[in-house]
Order: C-alpha cells, then structure tokens, then sequence
C-alpha cells in the first residue's frame, strides 16, 4: 500500500475503463440478491493476504455491482430517482482522488469558494438575501435536523417558557421531519391539508393559535414543502409564511425534491413564498443532476447556524478566524466537498443547460399524465404539479400491484414499487432523469 506500482497502474486504466463504460451506455437496470446467493458466489472477501487490486475489481463489476439497481437507469421511477449528469460523475472521480477536506476554509479554500457558489445560485433562484448562506450535507434527513436545531436555539431566546416543543407541518410532510422531532425530543403538530392536498396559511394559523391558547408559545418551526415526495404537490408557501412570521415563528421549507425546479420558468410561481424562509433545502442528488449524496441547506441568517453548530475543541480553536467554516453551519465536522461534483458540472454546462434540462423532464411527465388518462385501465390520481405523476389500476388490490411490480423488476422492464395514498395503493412515476423518454412510459403503460 501507498506506493505507485505497476499494479496500481494497470488498476487505474482498468477502474477508469470501467467507469467510462458504465458512463457511456445504458446501464442495466438490475437488481437485489440475498445475502446467502452472494456469499456463495463471492465468499468472504475479507482475508489476511488480499484478493489483488484487479481480483477485488472483479468481485465487485462481475457480482456485487450487478445486485445494486442503477438508480439512474430510464426507467428506475421508484421513490426519488438519481440522474447525475455526465460531468458531475466524472468530477465526481476527481473528488475521489484528491484528498479533499471540506469541513474549514484554511484546508479547502478554493472547494469551498466553488461550493458556495453553487449554494449561490440556488439562494438567487429562491429570491433569498445575498447575506444568505449555507452548506452541502449528507441528505435531506441531515439538513431538515440542522435547520430545525437552529430554529429551536431561536425560539429559546424568545420563547423562554417553553416547556415542551413544537413543529408544526402537514400531515404529508416527509418522514424526515418525524425523525428530526424524535431525534430532538420535540412533539409535532401535524395539519391536514385540505381538498387540493396542500398545507395552508390559515389552517396553520387556526391550529397554531389553538395549541398556544393555553399561553405558552411551543411551536418553535413551521414547515412548508415544495414537492411532497408521494405526490409532489407544494404547499401554500405564501400563506404558511405570513403564519409563521406573524407569530414569531421560524419558517422552514423542506424542497428536498422539489425545489429543483426553482429553476424551471414554467413552474416557478408555484414556490413564490419561498423567499421568505428562514431556512430550506434541496438535495441536487435527486433532481439537480449530481450523484449522491449532496443537500443543500440554506439559511436566510447563517450567523444562527454558526452560533448552534460551531464545534469547540482546543486542536479546533484555530480554524475560528472568522472565515467560512462549511463544518459550522449543520451537524457534521469532518465533511467530503459534497457539492463539488454539483459545482463542477453547474460550471461547465451553465445554468440555462439546467432549466431546459429540468423542463424536459415535466414535459415528459405532463405527457405521461395524458398517456394515462387515455389508457383504459388505469386512472389519473391528480394532475402532476412537477413530476410525479401518480395514478392507480382500479380494481387491484395491494397484492396484485407488488406481483406487477416484481414482474416488472425480475423482467428488467423497469423498477416502481408500489406506494399507497391514504389507505389505497397507488403507482407513481417520479421523473427526474432527463434519460427516460415518452418510449420508456409507453414501454411500461403497455404491461397494465
Ligand atoms: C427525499 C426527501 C427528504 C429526505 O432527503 P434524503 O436526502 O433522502 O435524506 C426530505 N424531504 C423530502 C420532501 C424529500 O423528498
């Protein structure tokens, strides 16, 4: 180990044909395998002496890569989808192999200049101050937690006898919400949405006042999203601001999907009231075209963040010199240059490539919504917001839809597992990958 042999360099041509076959054709969709198959294919790969650089290559191209589905394959539409741009996975090889450290400006100046302004970009499409400011974080999970600790810290200063906290959020909000609660101990008020399945100002403000007529203020966030991941359907941004901000409140939009498409013309109206959160995320590893993992996490005041994340240890204290520490912002010290490969392909391509990128998609989810309307077996749920087009096959139960769903996956055709809309199972198509064609949907449309 850490020396450049002939090994090392037959492995680097080996590693990089492999990638830049898997960058160039259709990947193969495939899929899982259990536990006792693959350990009877490959063994414990794990021994004193080492397989070779080559032997272990193989290991993982020949079995273990064949039992990971390609989450960028056309017609992946399961859950989130990943679609990186060409340029950020191979930017991605150059992160890999530079020993980067993202945490403190003093070590990654020049990756944290890049990084903010990409997070730049994304904080002028919200329509945030220029004094806004923020980081790339593992995911959605990590940035919704990070941004609800720091609207606690606030509410502790205004708030002060508060006994038991309080998020407020729509009943359709993400599960990383309740996962946040839970990690901070605080309870959550869930809203109902109403007819058009969106969370509203003033039934946030009915039951926020409601639960502090007692006279204790406990709600210390609200949260708006921009995109459920079900049903991609974005709440009344606008309405919940004024809620929150008349109250004091800590306005917090969860856009982890969709606000994406903050830079698409044809939608961004639908996230005005964005502008006004004093936080928000969006991960470019579902619709912004970047490989896992990479969420930004805005702040409207990064200064609050700094003041709740800051780690401090005596070997740390020199980083403190009053520059931009990304480690400060989000629970996280050390930190690869997550939003790198991000940067790199936002640089390269330029933003319009985005735009036109982003509204491709929706075209072709608008144009899935009408292939489904006309099918004579299935039926539209609701019209896509963005691009999740979700519908159902009446007359099927539960069962009927996974055993579609395996055949689907085990015929290599495609990968949507069933989901479930109050009670009832749904199909749902989420279309972010500028790969899958109208053919893709029609080759799928033809098994229902
Ligand atoms: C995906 C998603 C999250 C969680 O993001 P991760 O990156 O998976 O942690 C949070 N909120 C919404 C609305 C999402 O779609």
């Amino acid at each position: 180990m850490h020396e450049f042999t002939e090994e090392v360099e037959s492995l680097a041509g080996e590693i990089l044909a492999y990638s830049l076959e898997r960058l160039k054709s259709d990947p193969p969709l495939d899929g899982p395998r259990s536990e006792a198959d693959l350990f009877r294919e490959v063994g414990n790969t794990i021994t004193a002496r080492g397989l070779g650089g080559s032997d272990a290559l193989k290991v993982f191209t020949e079995v273990l890569a064949k039992a990971c589905i390609s989450t960028d394959h056309p017609r992946y539409l399961a859950f989130i989808p990943s679609a990186p741009s060409e340029f950020a996975n191979l930017f991605d090889l150059v992160v890999g192999a530079s020993a980067l450290y993202g945490g403190s400006w003093q070590e990654g100046a020049g990756a944290v200049f890049a990084e903010n302004q990409a997070l730049q970009w994304l904080i002028d499409l919200a329509g945030l101050p220029d004094t806004a400011g923020g980081v790339f974080v593992q995911g959605g999970t990590i940035g919704n937690l990070s941004a609800l600790v720091v609207a606690r810290a606030e509410a502790r200063k205004k708030f002060a006898d508060a006994t038991r906290w309080v998020i407020a959020c729509s009943e359709e909000s993400h599960s990383s919400i309740a996962s946040a609660a839970n990690v901070m101990d605080v309870d959550i008020l869930k809203i109902a949405t109403r007819s058009d399945r969106k969370l509203h100002g003033d039934d946030v403000a009915r039951e926020i006042d409601a639960l502090h007529a007692a006279g204790t203020s406990r709600v210390f966030a609200v949260v708006g999203t921009a995109g459920t991941t079900n049903l991609g359907i974005i709440d009344d941004l606008n309405g919940i601001a004024e809620a929150a901000h008349l109250r004091n409140i800590w306005f917090h939009v969860d856009g982890a999907y969709g606000l994406a498409a903050l830079c698409a013309p044809s939608v961004r109206a639908k996230f005005n009231g964005v502008e006004k959160a004093d936080s928000f995320i969006v991960d470019p590893h579902k619709w912004l075209f970047a490989p896992f993992d990479a969420c930004a996490l805005i702040y409207r005041n990064p200064e609050l963040a700094r003041e709740v994340h800051t780690q401090h240890a005596t070997y740390l204290d020199t980083l403190h010199d009053g520059s931009w520490n990304p480690s400060d912002y989000a629970i996280h010290l050390t930190r690869r240059v997550r939003g790198l490969p991000f940067w790199f392909s936002l640089a390269a391509h330029g933003t319009d490539a985005y735009s036109k990128s982003m509204e491709a998609t929706m075209t072709v989810a608008a144009q899935s919504a009408e292939l489904i309307k006309k099918h004579p077996n299935l039926e539209l749920l609701y019209e896509p917001e963005l691009s999740i087009v979700a519908f159902t096959r009446p007359g099927w139960n539960a069962g009927q839809y996974q055993q579609w769903s395996d055949k689907l996956l085990a015929d290599q055709i495609g990968f949507i597992p069933p989901s479930s809309d109050k009670g009832q199972p749904i199909l749902r198509f989420a279309i972010v990958n500028p790969w899958t064609k109208i053919s893709d949907i029609e080759a799928i449309l033809a098994t229902l």
